[in-house]
């Protein structure tokens, strides 16, 4: 029986969450509180957490604590402030599912749903996230093997999406210090084994700020594709969890640490971007090239692109970049839209309407 979540001789799977990428090579860290409290928390969590540089906003608006009686989220009011939040700092936005039917609900507010440890194994869950078009953070159930991990994304890769990420965030232990063992090892595992991406998750696996960063930078050693983070504006207040949140320093003492990692992703993301920009420009650039041609105009415009370089020169110098530095580029890219322009219509010479 041949696994899709097994390498089968394939490449690693890269998966795109709104303008953020898990894998593929990129380190992307996931942050935000445990729980979505109010629209104030969150918003002043984003803010932060922005600056500071992660690519993900986290947030839990159905949240399945132990207890019955600890808080449970603020469900649909939360998914509300937490796309609010995400928007207001151009954060994609990931958030918790627990029920099958709440998948549609959830899916309508966030840039990907996650099914939680405790529910790894409910398989009509499972086959409810693989039916939504938003990729799915699938978390390791404190008690499973890798392999039962494997085979609960099977569930949801089965139903026709392909987006799946892992999640790490340790297995049962005996010891009472931390909340259970981040299993380090299961990331190469994963990596041999998988071509999906995996993440680790030191928040809940430490139950304890001060050793959140550590681990974090263990996962990011034995090859993790990022991590998400439990951040909070005020630990000390915070409605679950207090304990193993991160405070605003704490967490921009972690970027820090994260480094050029960190900075090395964001640059691959930006880069990946300029490539997909590049890809629309060409396209329209064709789409004219072939008007042209219907309408029997000439390719080539030499007072547009006069235009366009100029415009593109006080762009430049408003950002505080060189006009003539990006002056060249844009020739470079005016000359490759050109070339594909007259590829696509046939044409021999620039100035050949035909
Ligand atoms: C969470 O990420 O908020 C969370 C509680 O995760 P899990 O359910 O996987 O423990
Ligand atoms: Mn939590």
């Amino acid at each position: 029986m041949e696994m899709k979540a097994h390498r089968n001789g394939g490449g690693e799977t890269s998966v795109t969450v709104g303008t953020a990428v898990v894998g593929g090579g990129a380190f992307t860290v996931m942050a935000g509180p445990c729980a979505v409290e109010s629209e104030v928390q969150i918003m002043e969590a984003a803010e932060f957490i922005a600056e500071g540089g992660a690519a993900i906003l986290r947030g839990g608006a159905f949240k399945i604590p132990r207890s019955p009686y600890d808080f449970q989220g603020l469900g649909e009011e939360g998914l509300r402030y937490l796309r609010k939040a995400g928007d207001a700092t151009s954060l994609p936005v990931v958030s918790e599912v627990t029920e099958p039917d709440d998948v549609p609900l959830v899916a309508e507010y966030v840039d990907m749903v996650q099914v939680g440890a405790h529910n790894m194994q409910n398989v009509v869950l499972l086959r409810a996230v693989g039916q939504v078009d938003r990729p799915v953070l699938l978390k390791r159930g404190p008690s499973a093997t890798i392999e039962e991990w494997l085979l609960a994304a099977e569930y949801v890769l089965n139903e026709g999406n392909m987006d799946v990420v892992l999640g790490e965030q340790g297995i049962r232990t005996f010891d009472t210090r931390t909340t259970s063992t981040l299993d380090i090892s299961s990331v190469p595992v994963i990596k041999q084994l998988s071509h999906l991406p995996v993440i680790i998750d030191p928040s809940h696996a430490s139950g304890a700020s001060a050793i959140v960063a550590p681990l974090a930078l263990a996962g990011r050693a034995a090859g993790a594709d990022g991590l998400m983070v439990e951040v909070h504006p005020s630990p000390d207040d915070a409605l679950t969890e207090g304990p193993h949140q991160l405070d605003r320093d704490e967490y921009f003492s972690l970027m820090h640490a994260l480094g050029i990692v960190r900075l090395r992703a964001d640059i691959d993301l930006v880069d990946r971007e300029i490539v997909r920009l590049l890809a629309r420009r060409v396209k329209r650039a064709v789409e004219i090239a072939h008007i042209k041609v219907e309408e029997g105009i000439a390719l080539r415009s030499p007072d547009r692109e006069v235009d366009l370089l100029a415009d593109v020169r006080d762009e430049a110098d408003r950002l505080g970049l060189d006009p003539k530095v990006v002056q060249r580029l844009f020739e470079e890219i005016l000359d490759y839209s050109r070339q594909e322009q007259r590829r696509a219509v046939g044409a021999g010479s620039e100035d050949d309407p035909a």
